[in-house]
């Protein structure tokens, strides 16, 4: 069946002069690395096409896969095939202006409550939609080409998506397609500086998160990062959401939650909820999010908001502790 969803694609970009590409707001190795990767894929085999990523989102760490293009006029749109990739919800894609598009293409590995596009291609088990646009060139060698920039990207939204292969998505294919992406010349060396060199002043708010986070009865660990924190270690609001990385290998702690304040006229508080073992989108859903079983995001409003959350999360926690063994 997927193979033929891929084939419907293929012949859908065959069809069309003009492609753009779309991915979600708030910008990720996968989102940046499967769209780049995408369209060096369909220049490098079809020169004649004009393809474009038009996204007003930037982000330093992820500037070395290069830039979006500039914004056309609507008429170029209308003459379009789009083509989104790694968003759930129409909500998230970030450029807007994928409803002028001609006819619209879904390609994404979240959980498809909200199914949208002319065509869609969801597999919801893959470890990032990086791997699947590595599958669609896997699946097509003797008809596309690829080039070394963009098995780059490709790779990175693979290696960011699944935690450096670590997490649960992660499978033998993953890891067959990661080789394919590896054997077209990847300097991962230099890939790695870029994703992975810490600043100096980056650490220093490692350890602030480290001397504030806090610990729910059952085992969720949390850190709430206001405005004035963010201030003061002079952080992106980018920078303060990588704040969640600082709790993951906590013994006992199942779940873990970063609540970072966005400082605009709304008050609204991102939150980034992880877990291991057990799922922990049920919550973030109640709070006007969603994701991955154990990768969520929500948004809340108040403190109560974020203490109902927290409750809920532990709730969640004792739960699965009372009804499960071996977990860590
Ligand atoms: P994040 O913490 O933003 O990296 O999000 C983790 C996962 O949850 C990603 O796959 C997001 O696409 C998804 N996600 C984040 N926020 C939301 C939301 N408000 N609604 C639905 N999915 C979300």
């Amino acid at each position: 069946m997927n193979l033929d969803i891929k084939e419907a694609i293929l012949k859908k970009i065959r069809e069309y002069d003009r492609i753009m590409i779309f991915r979600h707001i708030r910008l990720d190795g996968d989102c940046v690395g499967s769209t780049k990767g995408l369209k060096a894929i369909l220049q490098a085999t079809f020169p004649e096409k004009e393809v474009f990523i038009i996204d007003e989102q930037v982000s330093d760490y992820l500037s070395f896969m290069g830039p979006d293009d500039e914004d056309v006029a609507d008429e170029i749109y209308q003459s379009a095939l789009g083509i989104v990739i790694d968003t759930g919800n129409e909500e998230r894609i970030s450029n807007q202006k994928y409803k002028l598009c001609k006819e619209l293409i879904k390609i994404d590995h979240h959980i498809n409550r909200s199914p949208y596009g002319d065509l869609m291609w969801v597999e919801e088990e893959r470890s990032s939609a990086c791997e699947m646009i590595a599958a669609f060139y896997g699946a097509f060698q003797d008809q596309l080409k690829i080039t070394s920039r963009a098995a780059t990207c490709i790779f990175t939204g693979m290696v960011t998506d699944s935690g450096r292969f670590r997490y649960e998505g992660v499978s033998g294919d993953t890891m067959r397609l990661a080789g394919l992406m590896l054997d077209q010349g990847i300097d991962t060396e230099l890939l790695y500086a870029h994703l992975y060199l810490k600043d100096f002043d980056s650490l220093k708010f490692k350890s602030y998160v480290y001397d504030q986070m806090q610990l729910s009865p059952h085992g969720v660990a949390s850190i709430y990062i206001s405005k004035a924190a963010q201030r003061e270690f002079d952080l992106s609001f980018e920078e303060a959401c990588t704040a969640i990385s600082a709790l993951e290998a906590i013994r006992g702690c199942l779940c873990w939650i970063a609540f970072i304040e966005s400082g605009d006229e709304m008050e609204t508080i991102r939150v980034r909820l992880r877990s291991r073992f057990m799922a922990i989108n049920q919550v973030a859903e109640n709070y006007r999010g969603g994701g991955h079983a154990c990768a969520s995001g929500a948004t809340v409003y108040t403190q109560e908001e974020v203490q109902s959350l927290l409750h809920d999360a532990d709730q969640a926690v004792k739960e699965y502790k009372e009804t499960h063994e071996g977990w860590m």
